[in-house]
């Protein structure tokens, strides 16, 4: 971490060209333990939209230097990285839980990403294809190679804050880009923890560069940087709201960012699936991280047949998981920040008489005045919510319709298969998918169906692998996949090369050898 001042909480800050700035012109904030939040984690030093516009000068000024390192030796800092988040495991998902409150073992997988995203990408820096293509001349050769798209803006939500990023900054690295990562301003002392092993991997200055800055500050930086035309990518991860502004920012640049936004994730229960596993499935796909995914379960989309008992052993499954201090043995700790307790308690509100709730001792904020059966450690010391079931969700039910992100699961019935499947596109967001049953057809036909970029069968919402592509269509994204060989579409331009070495101008199209043919030969009979 990045100590400005001694103290015992430190004092994180945006590094820009290896250098930690030591003012906050966006202000000041604290980072608190949501678990405690008597618990200060950093004080952090923002920046504004001036630091965002230098972040993105220092990189500009670094990138060709790093792009002209051969792939191979950039995959080498990549390797050191991944080896460096490797010994460093432990100590950054501690932060990571002390940060946003996700249970000890769900940090550790969340770093355990990092490091797999290294794994799969230092190996790509010896590859990188590009192609040798025939020419429709003689004496010619037709090649393509990948180029590095210069300097990636990247602004990340707080809820995965450093597995997703990784998603970013690896392959954007790997492919000599510069980048200047913009985390989310509640993840900033986890974010500056990350920041530190990217910068001791190898990486020369301005290459990687932080800033810490509140959404507003963000905006105008990026937008006056895409005006200097020190921008060439922005990645961004965060809501359907703030992705469409990026999107139009962007749009206004002659750019297409990669997007990657909300999800409001159905769960198909078809009569002929293993109850058990559909309810262990759903149990984490809509309560694990509290609900604050974006593959968190929106809503199970259960058949009418099994509707009845299906909703019976998720309830109970609910009631008895445990919620509590995220360093112990639990389903879900507390809310991230205290802003997404506010929009949960304001999602609560979607609850209608037409639904029933099940799942809890109480709804909304859990405190010794309202507790959770079974809670483990102070309810009061954090923000800690409870689990709620809402039955009877229809397609005209704004809690079917939004993204509510925090522990709530809407539970919907359905006759046939055609109407699942509209109740699993109807919303308009597209991100993941899930469908439990025994038939492969159901499984296939789900598959051809849903407009979700991902698609579970008898597996849960949530648990993307790192080298499977990412990504959602509609209200949850542009299109953009992250991961794997497809991620580097976003981070390389194609550029193609002709080479003629006939010693005279050959047109193509024009000067190209005839195959004659009879095409009016026909069999007989
Ligand atoms: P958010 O959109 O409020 O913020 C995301 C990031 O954008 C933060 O760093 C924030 O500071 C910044 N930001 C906010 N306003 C901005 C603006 N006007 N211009 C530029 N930057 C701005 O999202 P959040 O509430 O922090 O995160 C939760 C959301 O992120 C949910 O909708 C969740 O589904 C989504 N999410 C999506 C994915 C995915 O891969 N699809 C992954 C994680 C989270």
């Amino acid at each position: 971490m990045n100590a400005v001042v001694a103290s015992a909480v430190p004092t994180v800050s945006s590094i820009l060209a290896g250098r930690a700035l030591a003012d906050a012109p966006g202000g000041r904030l604290t980072s608190v333990n949501p678990a405690r939040l008597e618990e200060p984690v950093a004080e952090v030093l923002l920046g504004d939209a001036a630091t965002m516009c230098d972040a993105c000068r220092a990189a500009r000024d670094a990138q060709p230097a790093w792009a002209a390192i051969p792939a191979p030796v950039r995959g080498r800092a990549i390797q050191q990285i991944g080896r460096l988040v490797e010994e460093n495991k432990e100590a950054l998902a501690r932060l990571v839980t002390r940060e946003i409150g996700k249970p000890y073992p769900e940090s550790l997988g969340e770093v355990q990403e990092i490091i797999d995203t290294c794994n799969f990408f230092l190996g790509e820096g010896r590859r990188l294809y590009g192609q040798t293509v025939p020419s429709e001349m003689p004496d010619k050769q037709l090649f393509t190679f990948r180029v590095p798209v210069g300097v990636a803006a990247i602004i990340t939500a707080g809820n995965f804050p450093v597995a997703v990023p990784s998603w970013y900054l690896v392959p954007a690295l790997l492919c000599g880009n510069a980048v200047v990562w913009k985390p989310a301003e509640y993840a900033p002392a986890t974010a500056a923890a990350l920041a530190q092993l990217f910068l001791h991997g190898g990486l020369p200055e301005g290459v990687f560069n932080l800033v810490l800055a509140d959404g507003p500050q963000t905006f105008a930086g990026l937008e006056r940087a895409l005006d200097a035309g020190l921008v060439d990518k922005v990645g961004f991860t965060g809501s359907s709201q703030v992705g469409s502004e990026i999107g139009a920012l962007c749009g206004r640049h002659v750019q297409s960012p990669c997007l990657e936004l909300g999800g409001k994730n159905p769960l198909v229960v078809m009569p002929d699936a293993d109850l058990d596993l559909a309810v262990e499935g759903a149990l984490f796909s809509g309560f694990g991280t509290a609900g604050q995914r974006c593959t968190s379960l929106g809503t199970a989309i259960v058949h009418e047949s099994i509707h009845d008992e299906f909703l019976a052993r998720f309830a109970a499954a609910t009631e008895a998981a445990v919620v509590g201090d995220p360093m112990r043995d639990v389903l879900y700790g507390p809310m991230i920040h205290q802003r997404f307790l506010d929009r949960f308690l304001e999602w609560l509100e979607l609850i209608q008489p037409h639904h029933a709730v099940h799942g809890s001792t109480g709804t909304g904020r859990i405190t010794a005045e309202n507790p959770r059966a079974g809670f483990v450690g102070d309810p009061d010391a954090g923000i800690f919510c409870h689990p709620t079931i809402v039955s009877g969700v229809t397609a005209q039910d704004d809690l079917y319709k939004l993204e509510t992100f925090g522990p709530i699961v809407g539970v919907a019935k359905f006759a046939d298969f055609d109407e699942a499947l509209a109740l699993a596109n109807g919303h308009g967001y597209g991100l993941s998918s899930s469908i439990y049953t025994t038939n492969p057809k159901h499984a296939f036909r789900f598959r051809a169906g849903v407009s979700a970029g991902m698609v579970s069968v008898n597996n849960s919402t949530s648990g993307a692998e790192a080298h499977l592509p990412f990504g959602g269509n509609g209200k949850s994204g542009n299109g953009s996949r992250q991961s794997g060989i497809w991620v580097l579409d976003q981070f390389t331009r194609w550029q193609s090369m002709n080479w003629d070495y006939a010693g005279k101008l050959q047109k193509a199209q024009m000067d190209v050898a005839d195959v004659p043919a009879e095409l009016g030969f026909r069999l007989e009979g």
